[in-house]
């Protein structure tokens, strides 16, 4: 299987470099939108002077060379990265095109005719296969740029097809390199360390063997921070340089939450899938649980769709095996007996079952509940299997039936259990 992975690392470019930067961002902007203006007078001319101009990515990129000797400041440009913008052009184009089929067929959208870009809009370029180079931990070199210090705090693995530098809202340069990466996953036959996930709302995180995960509270920490720094902006004159700076100052803010988000996220899933080799998770629609805004921002707090996603991601590139289960009722079945409790509002914070006499953590019976759900929908799928390919025979093949959960019953602490091979899929 091939994998392409990104890989995001923060540059820290001298001012020397900076500059360069800018100017060749600043260049490829003016290319590219001579480049749109050329595309669109030629269409006028064709359409009205019956021409036959073609003006394509082809015509566009062997232009290039002319280019350089007649505005001298292009040579300063690395050739890929000007063969990029012609190129980022012409995919504007073909989604135009797709958009006006996809329209003709009936679908409500806009066809969108590609835009010109303005300055802020054009904040990066891309090196398609060369011109780059990694020195080290520490530096990457760039060709027309030079050896810029990179803060790279994990190693590549595979091969490097692509490198975009990016400059941001808050004026942070970044390398995104993609990679592909070859991944002959060794699924492990035998499930073991299951775990089922739960989302809370006070511990916000809660797993089925009741492992302690801190609960993010820097979200409301940095809260009050980008509160005062929206107000500040707000009350900055338009088009100042004081507004200017108050606006770098809150993207600067949202940066440095969304960047503890991710690192949050990213700890917890690599934890739970070094140790676990069956996860079971809730399919829960998260944006409409956003709507609700007392959840928002335990929800946000927690990043549970960044956590799932991050954990999907490894758990399939580690070869272990991750489970969907319909949220219907994990909060509200007692994980022991199966009673339904339906009045259980969200400000109780213990599950008592009322048939069987079960007092547990509420969170916690859910993320058992999850589990179970998660190996009852496995184990179903197998013995349906079983039955199908015994009908052909005349013995009767053993079941996997032993490993059966009884149905209702908690599943111990990191149970291990075995089952046939295969994906559960
Ligand atoms: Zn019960």
């Amino acid at each position: 299987m091939e994998y392409k992975t990104t890989y995001k690392f923060r540059l820290y470019p001298n001012k020397t470099q900076i500059n360069k930067i800018d100017y060749i961002l600043d260049l490829s902007y003016k290319l590219y939108n001579a480049m749109l203006e050329q595309r669109k007078i030629a269409y006028e001319l064709n359409k009205d002077f019956y021409e036959d101009l073609k003006v394509n990515y082809n015509t566009q990129s062997v232009e290039l060379s002319k280019l350089k000797k007649e505005f001298h400041e292009y040579n300063e440009v690395y050739s890929q990265v000007l063969m990029n913008v012609a190129d980022r052009l012409d995919k504007a184009y073909n989604n135009f095109f797709r958009r006006i089929n996809e329209k003709k067929k009936g679908k409500k959208i806009k066809a969108g005719f590609p835009r010109f870009k303005s300055k802020k809009q054009y904040r990066s370029i891309t090196y398609t296969q060369s011109g780059f180079k990694i020195m080290d931990n520490t530096h990457l070199f760039l060709s027309k740029i030079g050896k810029i210090r990179m803060f790279k705090h994990r190693n590549i693995k595979g091969n490097i097809k692509q490198l975009t530098i990016k400059k941001d809202r808050s004026n942070n340069y970044y390398a995104t390199f993609i990679v592909e990466e070859n991944n002959n996953i060794n699924y492990s036959l035998f499930p073991y360390n299951a775990i089922g996930i739960d989302v809370g709302l006070i511990s916000l995180i809660k797993t089925s063997n009741d492992e302690p995960v801190e609960p993010p509270k820097y979200l409301r920490r940095s809260e009050k921070r980008l509160k005062r720094a929206h107000r500040s902006l707000s009350r900055k004159q338009k088009k100042s340089k004081n507004r200017e700076n108050a606006r770098i100052k809150l993207a600067k803010i949202n940066n440095h939450i969304s960047n503890q988000r991710n690192d949050f996220a990213q700890k917890l899933s690599k934890k739970i899938v070094d140790n676990h080799n069956f996860i079971a998770y809730e399919d829960l629609n998260i944006s409409n649980m956003l709507k609700n805004h007392k959840l928002a921002k335990s929800i946000e707090d927690a990043s549970w769709g960044m956590l799932i996603n991050d954990i999907i991601y490894k758990a399939e590139r580690a070869g272990k095996y991750y489970i969907k289960v319909n949220p219907r009722n994990t909060s509200k079945k007692c994980s022991k007996c199966g009673n339904i409790m339906d009045d259980l509002s969200l400000d109780i914070r213990e599950y008592h079952c009322s048939k069987c006499g079960l007092t547990i953590d509420r969170d916690l019976n859910a993320a058992i509940n999850i589990l179970n759900d998660a190996i009852n929908k496995i184990f179903n799928k197998f013995i349906v299997i079983k039955k199908i390919k015994n009908k052909h025979k005349k013995r009767v093949g053993t079941d996997c039936a032993e490993f059966m959960p009884v149905e209702g019953k908690p599943i111990p602490d990191k149970a291990n259990f075995s089952m046939e091979a295969g994906s559960p899929g």
